[in-house]
């Protein structure tokens, strides 16, 4: 726990960032969770994955911009990421981050955005997903994604079941139909919002997909079961062959490059799986999260960058 929060709160310093962030994408180590600094990058992954018959949420990294004209320069890049999957004819959708759209600096304008994204979508055909970001951003992450669902009907919105307040917020928005992506939260909350440690989040988050799953049968919500514990996905799968749900009702969701295995299993198993591919230059938060999330994966971190000075060790020398 102590290296996890360590981990976490590196994450959220910048020059600690910026650092890892230069020897990241050289060495390698960072493309084990970033598809690439680039849209094209991503897009060749993604088309890897739709050929292996998963579908695919595309996600630009960054979060928490300063000036509208960054948050315009987002929302512009969020657009052709949009246009350019369904050109390539690639299943899926794209997940976006309100605070990359400007949240700090004025609700309507972050409004205005998301809005803007979901009606290009829905006007190729197509849907968006809103990652849920810190507590400080869940009440007006609620408003947004009810703004944004009403006009567009096209959006789907992450929930986390490790807050207090979540099977509240579901009840305030089944009457939208909407797709919830349920997630553990990757943020770190005082116990007074959230729930503290393993066992409790897992209790919660088994409870609310039993919640959602029952409520797909009766066409209230499309639940993603977004998570790489195995443990939950079994429960999930139990629950939706007692349900006897159709495979279009409910899917399944985890990250680029983490659980690669249980990914597999649950495609070969016949469940809609989609893959969230991030990409960009400003991953550096994000993969962080990733580590804190399990400090062993620190050590394919350090094998590089130890596999790094080995291999400098003869140019020092020469020099
Ligand atoms: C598709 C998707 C979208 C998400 N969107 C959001 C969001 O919008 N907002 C938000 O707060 N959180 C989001 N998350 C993150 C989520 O909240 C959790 O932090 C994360 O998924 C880890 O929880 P877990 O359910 O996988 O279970 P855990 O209990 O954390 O892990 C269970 C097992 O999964 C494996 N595992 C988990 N994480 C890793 C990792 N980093 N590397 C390697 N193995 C790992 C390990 O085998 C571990 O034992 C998202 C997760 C997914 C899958």
């Amino acid at each position: 726990m102590v290296v996890r929060n360590l981990i976490f709160w590196l994450s959220t310093k910048r020059s600690v960032t910026n650092s890892i962030a230069r020897r990241g994408m050289k060495l390698g180590f960072a493309r084990r969770f970033v598809a690439g600094e680039t849209l094209a990058e991503a897009l060749a992954a993604s088309r890897e994955l739709c050929q292996q018959g998963r579908n695919v949420s595309l996600n630009h990294l960054g979060e928490n911009v300063s000036t509208e004209a960054a948050a315009r320069e987002v929302c512009a890049s969020y657009i052709e990421m949009i246009e350019e999957m369904h050109a390539k004819n690639l299943a899926g959708n794209i997940s976006i981050k309100l605070t990359q759209l400007g949240l700090d600096l004025s609700k309507d304008l972050c409004t205005s955005l998301a809005d803007s994204i979901a009606r290009r979508a829905r006007n190729l055909g197509r849907t968006i997903e809103m990652d849920m970001e810190g507590s400080a951003y869940t009440d007006a992450t609620l408003d947004i994604f009810e703004a944004v669902q009403r006009e567009s009907g096209n959006t789907g919105l992450a929930i986390q079941a490790y807050l207090h307040r979540t099977e509240k917020d579901l009840q305030r928005l089944a009457p939208l139909k909407p797709k919830i992506r349920l997630v553990k939260g990757a943020y770190r909350e005082p116990k007074k919002i959230a729930l503290q440690g393993k066992a409790a989040v897992d209790a919660n988050y088994k409870r609310l997909t039993t919640l959602l799953l029952e409520g797909a049968a009766q066409g209230i919500f499309l639940p993603a079961i977004a998570s790489h514990d195995p443990f939950m996905v079994a429960h999930a799968q139990l629950e939706v062959a007692r349900l006897k749900l159709p495979k279009d009702r409910y899917e399944f969701q985890m990250i680029y490059g983490i659980r690669r295995d249980l990914q597999q299993e649950v495609h070969a198993a016949g469940h809609t799986l989609q893959v969230y591919v991030p990409f960009g230059t400003d991953w550096c938060p994000y993969f962080m999260r990733r580590l804190s999330e399990r400090p062993a994966n620190c050590w394919f971190v350090l094998r590089s960058l130890l596999a790094e000075s080995n291999q400098q060790a003869p140019r020092q020398r020469i020099a």
